[in-house]
């Protein structure tokens, strides 16, 4: 299993390292001819600030790529930043990234106070495991189709919708391997669908 690990900005380097505790191979993308070199199994979106992210996806040319990828089903995975990019849309930014699901994000939506922070939360049904949260959007709205995996002091910060994973916290600045584990589930069973 190989797994494409967007590293333009942000947290990619952390999400490599779990990725190498679950001993999943991974390798970055930087550039389209990253992208094109090699096909993966699945696709990592980390945190970072999404403005800069958006802006160089365009300029690297790498949102089509990236959204033909996605609409073929293979399992992609957005924390934070990462949420923002795959969202339909942003209440507080008009920007649209990868439009892919169907989602309304709330960008740095916990005020200055509560900028950074950690809790205990459940994610799916994998029981509780520890959330970092860093200028972090919540989910305010979705469609019918998007599972909520966790919410925290009433607010969406994980979801799934087909192929699409997401989360508003960090997993990959803990030592906690469980979101990791779930997506590559997600690509196993994403297999056996396609055979
Ligand atoms: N606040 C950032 C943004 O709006 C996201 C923060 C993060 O990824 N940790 O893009």
């Amino acid at each position: 299993m190989k797994i494409g690990v967007l590293a333009l900005q942000g947290a990619f380097a952390e999400h490599r390292k779990i990725l190498e505790l679950l001993e999943a191979e991974s390798f970055e993308i930087r550039q389209k001819r990253d992208f094109e070199a090699q096909p993966a199994d699945g696709y990592i979106l980390p945190g970072g600030e999404s403005t800069v992210m958006g802006k160089l996806l365009r300029e690297l040319d790498l949102f089509e790529p990236l959204q033909s990828v996605i609409s073929q089903g293979i399992p992609v995975f957005g924390t934070c930043a990462g949420l923002l990019l795959l969202a339909k849309s942003i209440e507080n930014d008009p920007s649209v990234y990868l439009g892919a699901m169907d989602i309304v994000a709330r960008r740095n939506a916990y005020g200055r106070q509560l900028g950074s922070f950690a809790v205990d939360g459940t994610f799916a049904d994998q029981g509780i495991i520890p959330m970092v949260f860093i200028r972090a959007p919540y989910i305010q709205d979705w469609g019918g189709q998007v599972e909520i995996l966790s919410q925290v002091n009433g607010k969406a910060v994980a979801a799934r919708q087909r192929n699409m994973l997401v989360t508003a916290f960090h997993p990959e600045l803990t030592n906690c391997t469980t979101v990791h584990q779930y997506f590559l589930n997600m690509i196993k069973r994403s297999r056996c669908t396609h055979e």
